[in-house]
């Protein structure tokens, strides 16, 4: 492969903080806002316009599929962005437990709002590009916007981007499972001017022995025995490559530090 050799520059330190979050899903939502009530300085950085993830940018049904009769929840962010999406009117009812489906638009607001209570500093609309290291450690990352590209500077970087981006780029391991052992995406999508209370009627009498119609009927439970998770799509279709990435390890490496990739067996 041919390549190129991009000149040195100096660019603007644009910000310092004390805990900078990179991504801003689920997980980075509540590292930012969890860090940012403990009393740090909280910087949140989002390459897309809005917090939340895959919550916003893809939709997803809810946090608690899991959550049933006699369930143990674990509670904490979580419910508490379920509780403020369902109390916003950003959540529905889901069918198949005890839990809040997340209205994707709407939840925008939310964590717009969750972000702004906690006293995090928001950054959207900036992808991070690079990391910023003082030897082994990240002390900070170069962004890239239509400002360009700029630095941020932190106590501590939290790799939030889903797909290790940021420990990626620094030089550790990390691992990718192969696309043919990926679980399956499911494509979500939601609809206004439904007549719900017909349609699932119309469910219930068309659709009786499969899944949804099932689901639409509410005798879609988890079979205790089982699994204890209670989503159609878990159970042993899911612990396989749980099972597999337990016993074996494939490492990458970023090319900067190297292109090398592993396979250990513990
Ligand atoms: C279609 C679909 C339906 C799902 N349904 C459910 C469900 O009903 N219930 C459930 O519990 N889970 C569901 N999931 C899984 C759930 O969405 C994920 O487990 C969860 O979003 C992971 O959270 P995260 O914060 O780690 O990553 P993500 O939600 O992927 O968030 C990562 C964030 O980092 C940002 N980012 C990435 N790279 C960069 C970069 N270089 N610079 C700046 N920002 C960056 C992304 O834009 C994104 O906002 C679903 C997933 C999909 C795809």
């Amino acid at each position: 492969m041919r390549t190129i050799t991009e000149p040195a520059r100096e660019i603007d330190v644009i910000h310092e903080t004390d805990v900078l979050v990179v991504g801003s899903g689920p997980g980075g939502l509540s590292a930012a806002i969890g860090a940012a009530r403990a009393g740090v300085d909280v910087t949140l950085v989002e390459r897309f316009g809005c917090f939340g993830g895959n919550i916003t940018a893809v939709g997803v049904e809810g946090f608690a599929w899991y959550r049933h009769e006699k369930t143990v929840d674990t509670e904490g962010v979580g419910r508490e962005f379920e509780d403020r999406a369902k109390s916003a009117g950003a959540g529905t009812p889901e069918p198949q437990s005890d839990s809040y489906a997340l209205d994707a638009e709407a939840f925008k607001v939310v964590a717009d709002n969750l972000v702004e209570e906690a006293g995090v500093q928001p950054m959207l609309h900036r992808a991070f590009a690079a990391p910023i290291m003082d030897g082994n450690r990240i002390c900070g990352i170069i962004t890239e916007s239509k400002a360009g590209r700029e630095a941020i500077l932190a106590e501590r970087v939290i790799d939030a981007t889903g797909d290790a981006d940021v420990a990626h780029r620094a030089g550790a391991l990390t691992r990718k499972t192969p696309v043919e052992e990926m679980q399956a995406a499911s494509v979500m999508f939601s609809m206004s001017g439904v007549d719900r209370k017909r349609f699932i009627e119309a469910v219930k009498a068309t659709r009786k022995h499969t899944r949804i119609g099932k689901a639409a009927s509410g005798r879609l439970r988890p079979p205790a025995r089982k699994t204890r998770c209670s989503r159609p799509s878990s159970g042993s279709r899911l612990k396989r490559p749980w099972k597999r990435a337990l016993s074996r390890r494939t490492c990458r490496r970023s090319p900067e530090h190297g292109a090398r990739s592993m396979t250990a067996a513990i």
